[in-house]
């Protein structure tokens, strides 16, 4: 088995985590760290991520200084959720000739909404030899991944309905404010209309990857955005929420086949449902035959899912054909806790 050499290019909550857990398998060495925050560049990346070991480079902003393909198999990138914002930097890396997984939610499955820069990204990576795949906890695992994987014994599908119900708790200001947290209801509604309240990134992205792979035929989809008012005061590091105020965002996809609704996709995202008798989880209904029905509580953990999956899936993409890939055009991506998950038959 040869070392899978990896560059991390931006070091934030998640893209920290992901090198970290690159240093640690033994099947992978970390050859780079970029990023952009000041207070960073120029310093040791071990230092930087809090690990001992000397990695023998230190941060750069500048991708070009490290991005050498005779160096380099694979680039993580986890800098923005967004294609059109990550899009110049994917270009960099595919013409540089490496491998890509990016968790910018877009990436998913960009011919969702961006088909223009899908086609781009397909053919920029052909050209190069290489393979570029969008990954996450949601979009790339807990609503579309696991729900197709749910459907491979099944005569037939009628219909799905997939919810994740998660506490927002332990993040940050931006995602407070794009959740719209801490709002009055009318300042959330007044939000989602000017598009300053995101709520979750990737349904759009889900739905085509589920439609796609099971012919689900999907021809429209909606979108809802519903503020959880709380009715108790909530408390985080980061913010007190009112009785009254938006504790966190309801988002709701139903997409449809003519005038039917084949999935639904439910999202409520808030900070500290417990304290109103709200448990969290992901639960997955798949109707047809036979019926099959899947729980995890509490929920899969998004941060530390992120992390693990985008690193687990850099062998598959190394191996892939050239082109853009989903998470299900390669081989099921698993933990990488041996020798044998580095090289699957393909
Ligand atoms: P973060 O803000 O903590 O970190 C982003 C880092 O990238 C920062 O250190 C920033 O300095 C750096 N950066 C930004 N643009 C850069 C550029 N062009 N070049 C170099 N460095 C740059 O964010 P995070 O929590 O680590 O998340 C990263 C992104 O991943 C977010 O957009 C988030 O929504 C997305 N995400 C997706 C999933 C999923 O399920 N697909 C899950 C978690 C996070």
């Amino acid at each position: 088995m040869s070392t899978l050499r990896v560059v991390q290019w931006g070091l934030g909550a998640m893209g920290s985590g992901m090198a970290r857990l690159v240093a640690s398998k033994e099947g992978m060495q970390l050859v780079g760290g970029i990023d952009t925050r000041p207070e960073y560049v120029g310093r040791p990346l071990g230092e930087v991520l809090g690990i001992d070991a000397d990695l023998g480079v230190d941060v750069t902003d500048d991708p070009a200084s490290v991005l050498d393909p005779e160096k380099v198999d694979c680039v993580v990138i986890a800098t923005t959720s967004w294609v059109k914002e990550q899009i110049g930097d994917l270009r960099t890396i595919l013409e540089a000739g490496i491998n890509c997984v990016s968790i910018a939610e877009e990436m998913a499955s960009p011919e969702a909404q961006s088909p223009e820069i899908a086609e781009e990204l397909d053919e920029l990576a052909k050209k190069n030899g290489v393979s570029i795949i969008g990954t996450g906890v949601n979009p790339g695992l807990s609503m579309d991944t696991l729900v197709v994987a749910l459907t491979a014994g099944c005569l037939e599908v009628t219909s799905i309905e997939a919810t994740r119900v998660n506490d927002l708790s332990p993040y940050g200001p931006t995602v407070m404010r794009t959740q719209g947290v801490g709002l009055s209801e009318e300042e959330f509604r007044k939000g989602v209309e000017d598009g300053t309240v995101d709520g979750h990134i990737g349904f759009p992205e889900s739905a085509r990857m589920i439609s796609d792979a099971l012919g689900l035929g999907i021809d429209r989809i909606e979108q809802k955005r519903e503020p959880i008012v709380s009715t108790v005061k909530r408390e985080t590091e980061h913010i007190t929420i009112e009785p009254g105020m938006v504790a966190g965002c309801k988002q709701t996809l139903l997409g449809y086949r003519g005038d039917e609704v084949v999935l639904t996709l439910v999202h409520p995202q808030q900070v500290l449902p417990e304290l109103e008798g709200q448990g969290t989880g992901d639960y997955i209904t798949i109707h047809g035959t036979p019926e099959v029905s899947m729980q995890i509580n509490p929920e899969y953990a998004g941060g530390k899912a992120t992390q693990a999956i985008a690193v687990n899936v850099v062998p598959r993409v190394v191996e892939a054909s050239p082109g853009l890939k989903n998470m299900l055009d390669v081989p099921m991506t698993g933990a990488l806790m041996g020798p044998s998950a580095y090289t699957r038959r393909v």
